[in-house]
């Protein structure tokens, strides 16, 4: 069986783990969406999906989905 060598130092362990804090993502709301009234999270730096738009400029043509008739 492979066995360390030697104990880590308690300083090596706790700089390994300075690195494994980690934050749930924060959302915000698309500025764009709640001038319409309408409630869109978002994460940061990406375009709304809603309503296409980035930092209140409009990047994306979003398609609407049409509805089939009921045959
Ligand atoms: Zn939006």
């Amino acid at each position: 069986m492979p066995n360390p060598k030697r104990r880590h130092s308690n300083t090596r362990t706790r700089k390994r783990r300075t690195h494994d804090l980690m934050t749930a993502a924060q959302n915000q709301d698309c500025p764009t969406c709640a001038s319409r009234e309408v409630h869109t999270p978002l994460r940061r730096h990406r375009v709304c999906p809603v309503c296409g738009h980035y930092k209140g400029r409009a990047v994306l043509q979003i398609k609407v989905k049409e509805k089939k008739p009921k045959a």
